[in-house]
């Protein structure tokens, strides 16, 4: 039998023919693909401003920035997320804390960050920011989200590099409740631009930022400088900005690939569910099903029944790998690294985070897999499975 890959990116020919227009036109860069994939995209996700960003990592890294982390401020986020969602408050010179999760969502816990938050007021040490993960591509509890940020003065921003497609109380995440929201479309994830980001928001100072320090902090708007400009040539760099750029290569990747969302996610759905039955019974954890939001699938990612089974993860892991399946881990609690362990956290700071790590295992899913592979992957999981 051949490797099924946990994930693998969805390319047609309607996706080349567009990358190959740009390749043959007189912009690779800065061009009209760009403005029409950020259009489509703020449509899509029902928002005012969509700022296309050359990856997820640099979006939050200027959304921290813009939201106002800087020396002395504070970033809460969740353990249970890839390196960059903790990682971009460094970058602005802020500390960094985790809010552990809910074991049922695997997402960071609301009530968790309640308690933190009144522990923080008392001894004046609140967040400027939180940024909640939509694990998995699950939407997190965004309302209740919104409520303690009024509540507490931070603002959210959302990494939901997982959920291109999700949605909240029959909204898309990215719409509203955050501050900011961040996606990512690298090349694993729902929708590619190879490497990619977008950071969506309803706040028009926020996207001038935005727009501002992806490009160098520089303008060149005649309504934005700050001096009556000497010519048609001036620009201005206003503030300290990067090359965090989307080129229009990318732009008309993301576009074509953006048409065939809501496709892709049917698509997902649909696997997810019969994982759901293909699975049914076995010493195994499934994801949680809410009522209140629509997963984006991004992962399938199921825990290990330790109380059903005397199978560890680890050798779970070394059969399905051994039986020719792409099974993959998320995520290493960011706490655990040993760059943060330098910081001063410990094993066992964030005990949900960790025991969820433990037992987790992230099966095969993208929009091409195929029923007959799918079959594959639960006999291998079941045999697995068995002492
Ligand atoms: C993939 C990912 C990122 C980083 O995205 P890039 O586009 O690769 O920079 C950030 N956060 C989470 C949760 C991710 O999964």
């Amino acid at each position: 039998m051949s490797f099924i890959p946990y994930s693998c990116q969805n390319i047609t020919d309607d996706d080349i023919a567009a990358v190959n227009a740009v390749l043959r036109s007189e912009y690779l860069t800065q061009g009209p693909a760009v403005p029409a994939f950020e259009q489509a995209f703020a449509e899509r996700h029902q928002t005012r401003h969509a700022v296309a960003v050359s990856n997820a990592t640099a979006g939050l890294h200027i959304a921290c920035l813009a939201l106002g982390a800087g020396p002395g401020k504070r970033v809460w986020t969740s353990p249970n997320s890839f390196l960059a969602s903790a990682n971009c408050a460094l970058y602005c010179g802020a500390t960094v804390d985790f809010v552990d999760i809910d074991p049922r969502t695997r997402n960071l816990s609301v009530t968790e960050l309640a308690r933190k938050l009144e522990r923080a007021k008392a001894t004046n040490t609140l967040p400027a920011i939180v940024i909640p993960v939509d694990f998995a591509g699950l939407p997190c509890e965004l309302r209740e989200l919104r409520e303690l940020a009024d509540a507490y003065g931070f603002r959210i921003l959302e990494d939901a590099s997982h959920a291109t497609g999700a949605s909240y109380q029959h909204r898309p995440v990215g719409s509203a409740w955050a501050d900011a929201t961040v996606f990512s479309f690298h090349a694993v994830k729902i929708v590619t631009t190879a490497e990619g980001g977008m950071v969506t928001s309803n706040d028009d100072e926020l996207a001038r930022q935005l727009r501002r320090l992806r490009s160098h902090g520089m303008v060149r708007e005649a309504s934005e400088l700050h001096a009556p400009p000497e010519g048609p040539w001036v620009y201005e760099q206003q503030a300290l900005g990067f090359n965090y750029r989307m080129t229009d290569v990318q732009a008309a990747l993301g576009l074509s690939q953006l048409g065939r969302l809501d496709a892709l996610h049917a698509q997902r759905v649909a696997l997810a569910d019969r994982y759901d039955d293909l699975l049914d019974g076995l010493a195994l954890i499934r994801p949680i099903r809410l009522a209140d939001r629509e997963s984006a699938w991004h992962l399938y990612a199921i825990e290990i029944d330790t109380a059903r089974t005397q199978r560890t993860r680890a050798e779970v892991f070394q059969a399905m790998r051994a039986a020719q399946i792409g099974v993959s881990v998320h995520y290493i609690p960011i706490h655990t690294q040993p760059y943060y362990a330098d910081l001063g956290f410990r094993r066992g700071d964030f005990p949900a985070a960790e025991a969820y790590y433990a037992r987790a295992l992230s099966l095969p899913l993208f929009p091409a897999l195929t029923e007959g592979q799918q079959d594959s992957v639960a006999a291998a999981l079941k045999q697995a499975l068995q002492v």
